[in-house]
């Protein structure tokens, strides 16, 4: 299994550095991020070190989807929050700051105050949206 000598996540696998367990198993590792954007905010995080979300492989993804979404609820019957984010940042200019891919479960409450800066953009056209849709099609791998 591959890991990175100076990954700050993968020492927390290995127990270099300390961390708050919420869930563990033969995939993934579950845990308090630091610095919460509400309390108990969760990272879920393949035991592999893969940067990219799409170079994690399949099970372990499903996996991290799987039990994050279960945190979210346990979040929800716990601390009585009223929903979940699921996020991951994939890549510098999308937030990603550790470069081990981690899934975060932030938990939301109606009235917490915390909004993403979320804007809505338009196709100009018609025509424009569909090379847009065209580009991405024809570049979809898997
Ligand atoms: P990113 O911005 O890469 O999506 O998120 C990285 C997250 O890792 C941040 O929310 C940050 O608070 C958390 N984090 C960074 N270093 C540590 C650490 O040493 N321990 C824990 N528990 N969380 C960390
Ligand atoms: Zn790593």
């Amino acid at each position: 299994m591959s890991e990175e000598t100076n990954c700050i996540f993968c020492k927390i696998i290995r127990g270099e550095i300390p961390s708050a367990k919420i869930y563990e198993d033969d995939l993934i590792y579950a845990f308090l991020d630091i610095s919460p954007i509400n309390l108990g905010h969760v990272l879920v995080i393949p035991r592999q070190h893969w940067v990219g979300s799409s170079e994690i492989a399949e099970d372990v993804a499903g996996r991290m989807f799987r039990v994050g979404s279960r945190i979210g609820v346990a979040l929800k019957r716990s601390l009585d929050y009223d929903g979940f984010n699921l996020h991951l940042a994939d890549g510098a200019c999308a937030g990603q700051v550790v470069m081990h891919a981690h899934l975060h479960v932030v938990p939301r409450g109606a009235d917490d105050g915390f909004r993403w800066n979320w804007r809505q953009m338009q196709y100009s056209s018609d025509s424009v949206r569909t090379e847009i849709l065209n580009k991405i099609v024809e570049k979809l791998k898997f």
